[in-house]
């Protein structure tokens, strides 16, 4: 396996055994640019842990296929590179989180991308005290620019089964189509080279305070994701075993 962060029927073969089931996530926060493999490794941990994954950018786009409001609103911003409403996306985060399937933890893949997103998060999980009553564990998943570059500019998604290949570093068995549905591959219309650069640029002037807000609070931890998948993912768990066996 290359040192890149897809997932397809391979990579997703390895590490999919449940984990212990008396042991409680809780909410955990993937942060980290755009092609860091935050979605890859959310998916994982679905598998591991059997707690949903909160992707806003998949919400987002969910809604765009469907035509809804917030959709329509959503579409354009997010075709620029830029980020979309605060109010709007905290308002969709609050829904999702009062769901009962978030009652053992979840992994919130994508969010929160501003200081106010975390203030929310922070404030919301502290008064409406939502089960699991466990503090947020945050992991920053760290990988060079050049490389995001590939993987972005690389990414293409089965629309059927969203499992996630790279022309460059983990390509189909067959030109274009899913290994598994063989369905015709697509490329989000944000994956462009021009679109990744202006998504960098967001990032490091709205998202990065949130990761040093989450640094400070502690309950946070450096993962290099220029590895195999599998790697990462250990090293996502043992952060996450580490944490929460010291009660926190
Ligand atoms: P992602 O799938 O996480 O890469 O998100 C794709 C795009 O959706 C981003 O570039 C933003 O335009 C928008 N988006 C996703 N999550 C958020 C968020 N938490 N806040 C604002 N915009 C978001």
């Amino acid at each position: 396996m290359l040192g890149n962060a897809t997932l397809n029927s391979d990579t997703a073969s390895h590490s999919t055994a449940p984990a212990d089931a008396s042991f409680l996530p809780g909410p955990v926060l993937l942060l980290g640019a755009p092609g860091v493999g935050k979605g890859t490794q959310a998916q994982l941990l679905v598998s591991r842990y059997g707690i949903p994954q909160i992707s806003t950018g998949d919400l987002l786009r969910a809604n765009i296929a469907r035509g809804t409001e917030i959709g329509l609103k959503a579409k354009e911003i997010i075709s620029s590179g830029r980020l979309v409403d605060d109010a709007l996306v905290n308002a969709m985060v609050l829904t999702r989180l009062q769901e009962p399937d978030t009652a053992r933890g979840y992994i919130l893949d994508g969010y929160p991308r501003t200081l106010d997103q975390a203030m929310f998060l922070d404030r919301t999980l502290a008064e409406l005290s939502l089960p699991p009553a466990l503090p947020v564990v945050a992991v920053n998943i760290i990988v060079a620019y050049e490389e995001l570059l590939r993987r972005i500019t690389g990414r293409r998604i089965c629309p059927s089964c969203k499992s996630i290949y790279n022309i460059y570093t983990n390509a189909p068995r067959l030109d274009a189509l899913c290994d598994l549905e063989s369905a015709a591959l697509i490329q989000r219309p944000d994956d462009t080279e021009e679109v990744f650069r202006e998504r960098m640029k967001t990032f490091e002037q709205q998202t990065a305070p949130v990761i040093h807000h989450y640094r400070g609070l502690g309950r946070f931890e450096e993962v290099n994701g220029d590895q195999p998948v599998e790697a990462v993912l250990a090293a996502i768990e043992s952060t996450l075993l580490k944490l929460r066996a010291a009660g926190r």
